[in-house]
């Protein structure tokens, strides 16, 4: 699933080639993929309306335009977001493309189906109940370790489920909460409440640092992860514990554990971490 990272650089990617573009021609293959508005009222509420900014909110893809409303994509598992010759061959599973003019579209394309997409102003939206409640963005400079540590800790849920919750920090995901628990030394099945205010602010820091360092290797490709140009990703590679269960720790040599918590696939060194 892409998570903040992988997220990031799609619309880093993304940005140049569409700012100040027209969507000059939408393209509704499945519009069960669009939430908000009702599918029938999409094309003409987005066609003719030009990209005025790309950016991300947690795992959201945002593409403001003019007029103020925003076109919002969500890649749920398998999404990909991609800008593409005319003439290169739909792809199955593209649900959405819209013309740009050149002979260019972005394509919207997700074989499993947990993406959407979403059309409006942004209060509209929120009112609609489409768009979840995002805490902190932890690669902002306004990141408030201190302060969010101390919130993390007042919960009694699992480590890893409150940095899961988009609610408190936004974007993080399986793969990078296994990544920011191990380098923290953090059990993540651990309760929040148990642990200490430097340890739980220790914890938020590795955070930044793992998203930062996925976002410089162009984000984790496993499975259907693309970037903004069709390519893959290269911070699989460098993942300490997520998909090595089984595998010696990198640090001590004790093979990793896998066990779940809160029903997601977990991995962690029971050595390491506590
Ligand atoms: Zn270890």
């Amino acid at each position: 699933m892409p998570e903040l990272p992988e997220v990031e650089t799609i619309v880093r990617d993304l940005r140049p080639g569409l700012l100040g573009r027209r969507l000059e021609r939408v393209d509704l293959l499945r519009p069960s993929v669009v939430r908000f508005p009702e599918a029938s009222r999409f094309r003409a509420r987005l066609e003719g309306r030009t990209i005025t900014s790309v950016s991300r909110r947690g795992k959201f893809i945002h593409l403001g335009l003019e007029g103020g409303e925003e076109l919002v994509v969500h890649l749920g598992m398998t999404g990909t977001l991609t800008l593409e010759r005319e003439s290169e061959p739909l792809r199955l599973h593209t649900h959405l493309r819209i013309g740009l003019g050149r002979s260019e579209e972005l394509r919207f394309r997700d074989p499993r189906r947990f993406g959407r997409v979403l059309l409006g102003s942004s209060g509209e939206l929120q009112l609609a109940g489409v768009l979840p409640r995002l805490g902190a963005e932890p690669l902002e400079p306004g990141f408030a370790v201190q302060e969010l540590a101390s919130q993390l800790r007042r919960s009694r849920r699992a480590v890893k489920s409150v940095l899961l919750d988009q609610a408190l920090v936004a974007g993080c995901g399986n793969i990078y909460a296994d990544e920011a628990c191990f380098r923290a030394g953090i059990r993540p099945d651990r309760r929040a409440c148990r642990i200490s205010q430097p340890r739980a602010e220790r914890l938020l820091r590795e955070l930044r640092l793992v998203l930062e360092d996925a976002i410089r290797r162009r984000g984790s490709s496993f499975s259907d992860y693309r970037d903004g140009f069709g390519a893959r990703g290269e911070a699989y590679e460098a993942l300490l514990v997520y998909g090595r269960g089984g595998q010696p720790c990198v640090v001590c040599g004790a093979p990793l554990r896998q066990s779940r918590v809160g029903g997601r696939g977990t991995v962690f060194c029971a050595r390491c971490q506590r």
